[in-house]
């Protein structure tokens, strides 16, 4: 993992250090001494995490940090602020401003590496489904970006861990007033519990009796229902192995006792903030997948899916000496239902008749919207007879019964015709056996429509 990490500090000497320490554990290693020059930097994507001066004339860390976390195509860098003061009201500043974790000067160099390590882990995530998202224009939908810079992280649901009452009892007090909070006193139920909920965020207390919280932490990573759900612990001062520790087991964020209620909101808001925006990505990337492979009317497969897949199925049917039939199907004078009934009574005319395929086809059958009013489906494991069973059954079930189009107000009869071809030997392909279809659907038109052709042997 070479992660570029951009250091921004006013004085040339610190950036020496840092960046020495970091082209050590073999980061690339960008540089800046003001903050306009980091967010350039950002803007044209030439770096995957900030360790971010506060201190600095001009423009000061916090104003850099709010810029970036701000502008939807920056928000999604992580932000290290680095601190000369260690003070909570400072570090909740940093975190209003959005930042995702601090260093104190002089920075202890464990510390250092773990915290770039962790979020630079987090980023090739985010990183992944951003590469993979469509835009938002595409798909027709807010955009994750913008989304997520307008989200205040409130109303999150969160889970505490912890088995002292004292303690749980302050905490959910606390986020209470701006979250759904449940408790877990019992470690052992735990793994469970964050399991079963849909939460977006589990604060887990370091310091449970008889129970390692680590090995919980590493448990929620490793489990599928779970893998994504950020981890918030809680931690006694001085205990910087337990969370060095931590953070290599994932997790994303550390509170240290005695708890700064501001600093506790501040950090669950930015924890809920970065989930619901890794949530909508992965759901933009199901929808995306979905969409290039689905015909948008209908529902079922689109063309560009059937060739790519039809392949694979030939090659399967071949090697196991299976047989394959496909099925052309065309709606019976298609224009003639457009132009007396509009557009829109054809759009219903092709939804339904996608419906009564899919009702009368199995699941390893596949089935897609060809174009216009045509139709493919692939029988994989079915002989031309069996076929042409189906094919005239379903032909009989469209014309037997009409079409309802204008919300139900009308009703229209429909027929189709239906050609037939089934795999023949080692040479034939997705585009042979397609055509023999086709081939067989025009002697169906051409023999007066509303008919069953096989592809003659
Ligand atoms: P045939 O019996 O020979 O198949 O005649 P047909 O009228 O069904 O065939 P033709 O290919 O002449 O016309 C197909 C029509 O389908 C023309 C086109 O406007 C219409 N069409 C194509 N896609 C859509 C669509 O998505 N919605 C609607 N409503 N009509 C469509
Ligand atoms: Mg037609
Ligand atoms: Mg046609």
């Amino acid at each position: 993992m070479t992660a570029r990490v951009l250091v921004v500090d006013d004085i040339p000497a610190n950036v020496k250090l840092l960046e020495a320490r970091l082209s050590a554990e073999y980061f690339d290693v960008v540089t800046a001494t003001s903050g306009r020059d980091a967010l350039t930097i950002c803007e044209r994507a030439e770096c995957d995490l900030v360790l971010l001066d506060v201190m600095m004339p001009d423009m000061d860390g916090f104003e850099v940090c709010r810029r970036l976390k701000s502008n939807p195509a920056t928000h999604h860098i992580p932000v290290i602020m680095v601190t000369a003061l260690d003070q909570p009201s400072d570090k909740v500043r940093g975190l209003e401003a959005g930042a995702d974790d601090f260093l104190t000067k002089p920075i202890s160099e464990l510390a250092l590496i773990a915290r770039v390590r962790s979020l630079a882990r987090l980023k090739m995530v985010t990183d992944e489904l951003r590469m993979r998202v469509l835009t938002s224009h595409e798909i027709g939908i807010e955009s994750p970006e913008r989304e997520a810079v307008a989200d205040t992280g409130r109303g999150g649901r969160v889970l505490i861990v912890d088995d002292r009452p004292a303690s749980y009892e302050r905490i959910a007090a606390t986020l209470s007033k701006e979250h759904d909070v449940e408790v877990e006193a019992d470690p052992n139920q735990a793994l469970f519990h964050a399991a079963d909920g849909n939460y977006d965020l589990l604060i887990v207390s370091l310091g449970l009796e008889n129970f390692d919280a680590l090995r919980l932490c590493s448990q929620i990573r490793s489990l599928d229902r779970t893998r994504n759900l950020p981890i918030l612990a809680i931690t006694e001062p001085d205990n910087n192995s337990r969370m060095l520790r931590g953070l290599e087991i994932g997790v994303n964020d550390f509170l240290i006792r005695p708890i700064d209620k501001n600093e506790l909101l501040a950090r669950t808001r930015s924890q809920v903030r970065k989930r619901r925006y890794t949530e909508r990505l992965r759901d933009n990337v199901q929808m995306s997948i979905e969409m290039a492979i689905t015909d948008a009317l209908t529902g079922l497969f689109n063309r560009r899916y059937m060739e790519s897949h039809l392949g694979t199925l030939i090659e399967q049917a071949a090697a196991r000496g299976k047989p394959l039939v496909a099925l052309v199907l065309d709606i019976d004078y298609f224009k003639a239902i457009n132009d007396s009934h509009g557009h829109d009574a054809g759009d219903d005319v092709l939804r339904d008749f996608a419906l009564r395929i899919k009702r009368s086809i199995r699941g390893i059958d596949l089935a897609c919207r060809y174009g216009g009013e045509e139709f493919v489906i692939i029988m994989p494991e079915t002989d031309m007879a069996v076929a042409a069973m189906v094919a005239e059954r379903l032909r009989r079930r469209i014309a037997a019964e009409p079409f309802a189009i204008a919300q139900g107000a009308r009703q229209i009869p429909v027929t189709i015709s239906i050609g037939i071809a089934g795999l023949r030997g080692k040479d034939d392909t997705a585009a042979t056996l397609l055509k023999r279809a086709d081939q067989a659907l025009y002697r169906a038109k051409r023999d007066g429509r509303n008919r069953v052709v096989p592809d003659a042997a």
